[in-house]
């Protein structure tokens, strides 16, 4: 019997767990470990931002899920990995009681997701800082009281300035900054202030429609149309600033400080933010069988897990080399450690990367979208039910080849709400395979603004959380 042990159950681990619960669940040992006892579905905190959406509609508990799926759970926060052969073990702390808890695996899933890293830049957050964050539950309900106080103050006659964007040079996830700016816009509309507010979208991308993934180019009626001319056609017909190839560097109360690509530095004002942090790997301790630190075989710098892609390649080589992204998320030293979701270290940008003249870098990171997280936790879980079913792994997928969407609702009423939708293919470009369309698929990729993808925005709430609580049919249901 093999024993399998997921880390985290977000849209990896949880997607991960499901797999190798309704394959093996019977006759091996599945264990999820995750410090949160609820699936959160991440992408509708955007709309508990604006207070239009309960909390508790975006979540459920995880327990009566994997009592069906024969996974058994553990609800506890990893602190340690111990990846030697001969005695392999996560050890946890238990939630509530602080526990010190022992698992024993013969394979690893690693998807704790992002550290939301604040302390990368002073005064952001908002426990410690200045700003706000939709980036986890607490902080996205934080979030909607702030945003609805100042709406009050709003309806009492003040004006104000709203800066919405990414708090860090190397932040990554500006769409859903970029929803969440547009959401606040629409409600603002909606609650009759909007002429009393200043909306502002600052940003690391090198430019407005970047999205931390080169940009995506459509053919539409024969000619080819960039996401950046489309998303400055938005703002522009939405009366929203922009200020992009710019890092935020520190924030103080009601002020942004700032340098940018010619290595300018100065404050832009504010009276409401909602800023990305940096993202890192969780911090965790990578212990040998003498006691010692065995990190820098498990994790990078960061502490995102090192798998099977070609690291340490200049961008220009990266960029001509989609092979260099990983396919089977296999930990290169420890083969029965996986990655899946935000946890994988990415080989490098897939934006281009830019570093002014005071050497600042000021750099998109990566996005790793919950479309390829959860494609990840399905082709990581399947490589495990080869490796124990038949010894090898016949299961890849690289960023370079895979299909994402994204929907970003524009207000979220069926009748008067509005939606970006973005497809692209594949999400890392690939040049040689796709020369035109920057190297992507022009056949594939689509970009479509209207009131239809307010729908689909819609069902795919309901859709998803059908599919993450393991109900019939949910395998049918794409990640
Ligand atoms: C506001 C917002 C909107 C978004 N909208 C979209 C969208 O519309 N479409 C889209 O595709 N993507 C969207 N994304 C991105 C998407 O949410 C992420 O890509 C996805 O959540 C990543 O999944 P993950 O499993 O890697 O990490 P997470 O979802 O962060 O899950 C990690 C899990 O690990 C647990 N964990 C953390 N540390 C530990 C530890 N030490 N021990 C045990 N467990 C631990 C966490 O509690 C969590 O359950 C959005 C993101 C945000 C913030």
């Amino acid at each position: 019997m093999a024993r399998i042990v997921v880390v985290g159950a977000g849209f990896a681990g949880h997607t991960a767990a499901l797999y190798l619960g309704s394959k093996l669940g019977k006759s091996h040992e599945v264990t999820v470990v995750s410090n949160r006892d609820v699936f959160g579905y991440v992408p509708s905190w955007v709309w508990v931002g604006v207070g239009h959406i309960k909390p508790e509609q975006t979540i459920f508990k995880l327990k009566p899920v994997y009592d069906r799926m024969n996974i058994k759970f553990v609800h506890a926060a990893v602190k340690e990995v111990h990846p030697d052969a001969g005695d392999q073990y996560i050890m946890g702390e238990v939630v509530g009681s602080g526990q010190r808890v022992r698992v024993d695996y013969d394979y690893l899933v690693m998807a704790p997701g992002p550290k939301l890293n604040f302390e990368g830049t002073p005064g952001l957050g908002p426990d410690k800082g200045f700003t706000q964050s939709i980036c986890s539950l607490p902080h996205a309900e934080k979030t909607r009281d702030t945003y609805l106080a100042a709406v009050e103050r709003m309806k009492k006659g003040e004006k104000l300035k709203f800066v919405i964007g990414t708090g860090h040079p190397g932040a990554t996830c500006q769409g859903a900054a970029f929803e969440y700016l547009i959401n606040v816009h629409k409600d603002l509309i909606k609650k009759g202030v909007r002429d009393r507010a200043e909306l502002l979208w600052l940003s690391n991308e090198a430019s407005v429609g970047d999205f931390g993934v080169r940009g995506v180019q459509v053919k539409k009626d024969g000619a080819l149309l960039d996401s950046h001319e489309f998303i400055e056609a938005v703002f522009k017909d939405y009366g929203i600033k922009w200020q992009v190839q710019t890092g935020v560097t520190k924030v103080e109360e009601g002020k942004i400080y700032w340098e940018n690509y010619e290595g300018e530095q100065g404050t832009t004002d504010f009276d409401f933010s909602m800023l990305i942090p940096q993202f890192k790997g969780q911090p965790m301790k990578y212990v040998g069988k003498e006691g010692e630190d065995v990190s820098s075989k498990v994790v990078n710098a960061a502490g995102f897990v090192l798998v099977d892609g070609t690291y340490g390649l200049s961008y220009g080589d990266l960029k001509n080399n989609p092979d260099a992204w990983p396919s089977t998320y296999q930990n290169p030293n420890y083969k029965n450690i996986f990655a899946a979701g935000i946890a994988f270290a990415p080989p490098g940008p897939i934006s281009v990367p830019f570093t002014n003249k005071n050497g600042l870098s000021i750099s998109a990171a990566p996005p790793r979208t919950g479309m390829v997280s959860g494609i990840i936790g399905r082709v990581v879980a399947l490589n495990i039910v080869d490796l124990i079913t038949k010894g090898h792994m016949t299961h890849s997928e690289r960023m370079s080849e895979m299909v994402a969407a994204c929907i970003a609702s524009m207000g979220d009423s069926l009748w008067d709400g509005s939606a970006v939708t973005i497809v692209m293919h594949p999400v890392v470009p690939d040049l040689k395979k796709f020369p035109t369309g920057s190297g992507r698929d022009l056949f594939v990729n689509h970009m479509e603004m209207g009131v239809a993808g307010a729908w689909m925005k819609f069902m795919l709430h309901y859709t998803f959380i059908w599919k993450f609580k393991a109900l019939p049919g949910w395998q049918i249901i794409p990640e």
